[in-house]
């Protein structure tokens, strides 16, 4: 089954993985063409949107550190604690399942 990507911005189809980017906006997680980000991102609409996409190098270095992180206080204080600090990889493996594996 096919998944079609369409961008949050004009609305027409992701076709290229270096095309896209995958933003969070509110709690959701979102899809843009690379330009579209960078023009919303611009406009009015930059007060709502993150501005590290999660397919970004940032962000997973953010999420990489964050699970490392979430490790050592899970073992130093406590497990709840702990969780909190792998919700970056949280949202990086549920953009990756759920956005960027449709295109191939
Ligand atoms: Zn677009």
């Amino acid at each position: 089954m096919e998944r079609v990507l369409t961008c949050a911005h004009c609305q027409r189809r992701i076709n290229r993985r270096d095309d896209l980017v995958v933003a969070l906006v509110f709690f959701s997680i979102v899809p843009y063409h690379t330009g579209c980000y960078a023009r919303a991102l611009r406009g009015c609409q930059s007060a709502v949107i993150g501005n590290e996409p999660i397919n970004g190098v940032g962000f997973t270095v953010a999420a990489v550190i964050g699970t490392l992180t979430a490790i050592w206080v899970s073992v130093e204080f406590s497990v709840f604690m702990g969780i909190i600090f792998l919700l970056p990889a949280g949202i990086r493996l549920y953009s990756l399942y759920t956005i960027e594996r449709a295109i191939e």
